[in-house]
């Protein structure tokens, strides 16, 4: 026997010194959060400008009580799977209440919105289908393309004419069915897209319209429920709570046919423990408070605004950012870490984002606002930017 011990995880060596090669190598950073804005890294305390706590209301006082309120009732946890016995009435009245606060005829609820994406997408699609998926789709989306088997093409980003040329083409082809999918916001330009067009045309081939809305619901559109609300020809949308709702999970509003095949076929909805009573209790509570908070999503927008022009005048691009997701487009690699590194010595946490996760040369400071950011800490942040000398 010569076989050597160690060699089975050679491929583990190799891929991470690879990664520590090419400078791309990551590691945890565990903090603590102080409040809905500061955090504790244990040796500082910083200003986190990189949360996705859009409303602050992982920290709200009703949706920390209904949690508290439904783990005392119901358990920590829902023991079970949906459709074994873990569909309790609260999971049912969610489901209710997210339908109706939406204006759609039914809604489910998965255990993340990654799990979500990756397991819808390759259930509406499978081998003889095609899928259209824009070119800057998260990665949950990819995962359900590569999943289902599906040919996979993406189009141009935010580019209507692209998707046409290639819902045009697939019409010589033959095709089970044509998926087109989308976001309403991107997470990492945070630019939007043209919902209503893409309704139109997907409507006009006979496609299936598939739209993430993680960064959208509770923070934009009418009463904050998301940029694909009221869109005709849209037929699933994908609503997440991790994000502005400041808990977990995620929900699809659907037709009831849509979600009956979903129950029905979905593998990443019906193998999985349900969600647990507190976060059914969080996510129901969120919905309570969301439609009445106007004052914070124009606080929100202010941020933004102060923000967006702060970065501009201190020289750098914000690309075409259009929400609370701000990027200050540094390009050079090293540049934007050294900015990162500036920005936590003055006690700000603003994370660098560099390729592949973005394109070459377009390596960036990634800013996320909140409602709770004060007028004060954005001016701070912007000054420390300002101050900046990079070689
Ligand atoms: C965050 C995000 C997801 C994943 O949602 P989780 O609930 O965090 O798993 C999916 N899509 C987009 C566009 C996102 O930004």
């Amino acid at each position: 026997m010569s076989t050597n011990k160690s060699s089975k995880y050679t491929f583990i060596e190799n891929a991470l010194e690879s990664r520590k090669q090419e400078n791309r190598f990551r590691e945890l950073e565990p903090i603590d959060p102080v409040n809905e804005v500061c955090i504790n890294t244990g040796s500082q305390k910083l200003i986190n400008f990189s949360s996705n706590d859009y409303l602050g209301l992982s920290k709200h006082s009703q949706i920390i009580g209904k949690a508290r309120e439904y783990a005392q009732k119901y358990g920590a946890g829902a023991t079970a799977s949906r459709l074994v016995s873990g569909t309790y009435h609260i999971h049912q009245q969610l489901e209710e209440k997210i339908a109706h606060t939406f204006d759609w005829e039914a809604s489910l609820v998965f255990n993340s919105g990654f799990q979500a994406n990756s397991t819808i997408i390759s259930t509406l699609a499978d081998r003889h289908a095609l899928i259209l998926a824009d070119k800057l789709s998260h990665n949950s989306l990819l995962q359900g393309g590569i999943a289902s088997r599906a040919t996979f093409r993406r189009f141009d980003h935010n580019s209507v004419s692209d998707l046409e040329q290639k819902l045009e083409q697939a019409q010589g082809e033959d095709y089970s069915r044509i998926i087109v999918i989308a976001e309403t916001l991107y997470s990492m330009d945070g630019d939007r897209s043209d919902v209503e067009a893409l309704a139109q045309l997907t409507d006009q081939f006979n496609a299936l319209l598939f739209v993430d809305d993680a960064h959208a619901v509770g923070v934009w559109g009418p009463d904050g429920l998301g940029l694909a609300y009221n869109i005709d020809g849209v037929d699933l949308v994908l609503g997440t709570c991790g994000k502005a709702f400041g808990s977990f999970g995620a929900f699809a509003l659907c037709s009831q046919k849509m979600k009956e095949y979903l129950i029905n076929f979905c593998p990443g909805f019906i193998y999985t423990t349900a969600l647990p009573p507190p976060v059914i209790g969080s996510i129901e509570a969120a919905l309570d408070v969301l439609p009445a908070m106007d004052s914070a999503r124009k606080k929100l927008r202010e941020n933004i605004r102060q923000m967006k022009s702060g970065i501009e005048q201190a020289g750098f691009s914000t690309g075409p950012s259009q929400s609370q997701i701000i990027p200050a487009i540094i390009g050079d690699d090293q540049g934007t870490i050294a900015l990162a590194k500036h920005f936590k010595k003055n006690g700000f946490l603003a994370v660098p984002i560099r390729p592949p996760t973005v394109g070459k040369g377009e390596a960036r400071i990634r800013v996320t606002l909140t409602a709770q950011h004060t007028k004060r800490q954005i001016t701070n942040f912007l000054t420390v930017l300002n101050d900046w000398n990079y070689g």
